[in-house]
């Protein structure tokens, strides 16, 4: 039997230039930002935010149009500033974790919600909320560093989420500092860094927009 053939490397544009940015792996912060914390049910004073991964070819570029996802009634945006790893490593001090960045990006976490909460009420993984396809939307990838400055999501135009990236409890660098002490960095990962209070559902035929200060948006259209 024939083996099945390699399959194609998942890759992010890059503004203004023509080369693409490799994707080796994607990890996200799950309860990033106090008030989603409450608005998921706990409680940001007594818990600190923690790690999950996507598997890297649940991205989809910004401007797609993607099916509703299958196995959920309650899928929900989460708009998110994706950081993208340009130098790799292990136990990454502070003051060193800016330079292990290559870029930023708009980015949608997208949830099948109702998933979500059967895993949490069952004590098991996310991976089927979290990890399904199309599930990381991603806009054009930025150069360099970011400044602090405003990310908001659109369903059909009507603000849901509105917040500053400086909200976060983890700042970037101690994300990239803390996930180091789990895993080696390398480059070509990516982080989803955490959503603002406001998440929602997206129905079939809203488009979702998600916007950062400096960055491209990422959009997405359901079927
Ligand atoms: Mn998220």
């Amino acid at each position: 039997m024939m083996l099945p053939a390699t399959p194609a490397p998942v890759t992010l544009p890059v503004h203004g230039q023509t080369g693409h940015f490799p994707v080796r792996r994607i990890f996200c912060v799950g309860r990033n930002y106090a008030e989603h914390s409450r608005e998921m049910g706990g409680d940001p004073t007594r818990e600190a935010p923690f790690f999950f991964t996507k598997p890297a070819d649940a991205v989809v570029l910004s401007g797609a149009t993607i099916p509703y996802p299958p196995r959920t009634s309650d899928l929900h945006h989460e708009a998110e500033l994706v950081v993208a790893i340009g130098k790799g490593g292990a136990n990454i001090p502070l003051a060193d974790a800016p330079a292990h960045i290559w870029g930023h990006a708009a980015g949608n976490d997208l949830t099948r919600r109702d998933v979500q909460a059967q895993a949490k009420a069952a004590r098991r993984p996310w991976d089927m909320a979290k990890g399904f396809d199309h599930s990381a939307v991603i806009g054009l990838l930025h150069a360099g560093p970011l400044p602090d400055g405003a990310i908001t999501c659109t369903v059909n135009g009507r603000v849901t989420q509105s917040a500053r990236l400086s909200d976060m409890i983890w700042s970037v660098p101690e994300i990239i500092a803390e996930l180091s002490t789990y895993i080696t960095l390398a480059a070509g990962d990516l982080i989803f860094t955490g959503t603002p209070a406001g998440v929602g559902p997206i129905a079939r035929g809203q488009t979702c927009t998600v916007t950062i200060d400096g960055l491209s948006p990422a959009i997405i259209t359901l079927a």
